[in-house]
């Protein structure tokens, strides 16, 4: 084989997001159950979940081209901090890494080729509620890994903005609130002390606004490592549909540049009728530049915000209704 590590982790992820791959998709991950114990007796779970690969989608490569995900399967890294935590979790994959070195996780269930993701915390600590919510939905998942529908891939990255996290919580991955300390608004910046959701390519200014606050929005687009490791994740990805949860503004935001984005208002409108959150077309209460959902739009990829109720709570019915119906929308 002379393709480089590079180009087979390509041709595995176009294999795993480009195609409707029933036996390729069911089968790729079964290396992982290498990595440890628990997740050996997890993935026989979540593959159970995967329907029969359709007659009409037989011409993609068989289970000969297996060997190939090798180079993928040794990206799957367990956290620092405890193995058999990180196991429970899904099939998990560091998608980068934060400005001071830290693990950017994704975790996955099913194996559709509709692709649904959900992240937590790229306002980091000042928003640790909302890493708090996106790990209790990987425990829902994990414990009804039959709710995935066979064409979903549902992936949750809790935390976008590790060095905001570890500011206030002094924890590398799962932490509680009794972890949270000291001042959490210095938790909302990386490790350069820029605001991640001011630097997307939509509207992007080397300043943006919190409140009245100025912060930094980074010395370019996707300067930041975080920011440019969820741009390759959902270009790689192209999933149908991604939500940012932040706190405490209380609705719904549409991810839209410039013009209002369709698309985006119409999923973000059945998540506030399930989950009982008001939607806006558009935050109004400061100039938002740079932010992730407005640049999706931007990628014809659906995006919306979800503000929780408050810096504390995580929403748990409202937000599990809403997830369960992006479920629905999206699955068949
Ligand atoms: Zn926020």
């Amino acid at each position: 084989m002379s393709l480089t590590r590079k180009a087979w982790q390509l041709l595995v992820g176009f294999l795993l997001v480009g195609c409707t791959i029933g036996q390729a998709a069911v089968s790729i991950p079964q290396p992982t159950v290498t990595n440890s114990p628990m997740e050996a007796a997890l993935l026989p779970t979540l593959g159970a979940t995967v329907a029969p690969l359709p007659a009409t989608q037989t011409a993609v490569p068989t289970a000969t081209a297996l060997p190939t995900i090798t180079p993928v399967v040794s990206n799957v890294q367990a956290t620092p901090s405890s193995t058999a935590t990180f196991a429970a979790y899904g099939v998990a994959q560091t998608i980068g890494y934060s400005a001071n070195g830290r693990a950017i996780e994704s975790y996955r269930f099913g194996f559709g080729s509709q692709s649904i993701v959900l992240v937590g915390g790229i306002h980091g600590g000042y928003e640790w509620n909302t890493i708090v919510l996106a790990y209790d939905m990987i425990d829902y998942f994990l414990a009804n890994p039959d709710e995935i529908p066979s064409n979903v891939s549902l992936y949750i990255i809790p935390s976008a903005n590790p060095d905001g996290q570890f500011t206030v919580t002094g924890v590398d991955g799962r932490f509680t609130a009794g972890d949270v300390s000291g001042d959490i608004r210095l938790g909302r910046f990386n490790g350069n002390e820029v605001d991640l959701n001011r630097n997307f390519a939509c509207d992007w200014q080397p300043e943006g606004v919190w409140g009245e606050t100025v912060v930094s929005g980074g010395v370019a687009p996707f300067s930041e490592p975080e920011t440019a490791a969820l741009r390759t994740f959902f270009l790689r990805e192209r999933p149908a549909m991604v939500l940012f949860w932040h706190s405490k503004a209380d609705g719904i935001y549409v991810g839209s540049c410039e013009n209002l984005f369709q698309p985006s208002l119409e999923i973000a409108e059945q998540y506030g009728r399930a989950s009982g959150y008001t939607v806006y077309e558009e935050f109004s209460a400061y100039h938002v530049t740079g932010d992730a959902s407005d640049w999706l739009a931007t990628q014809n990829i659906p995006s919306f915000t979800v503000e929780l109720k408050t810096r504390s709570g995580t929403d748990w019915e409202m937000n599990l209704a809403g997830v369960l119906v992006l479920l629905d929308f999206y699955g068949r």
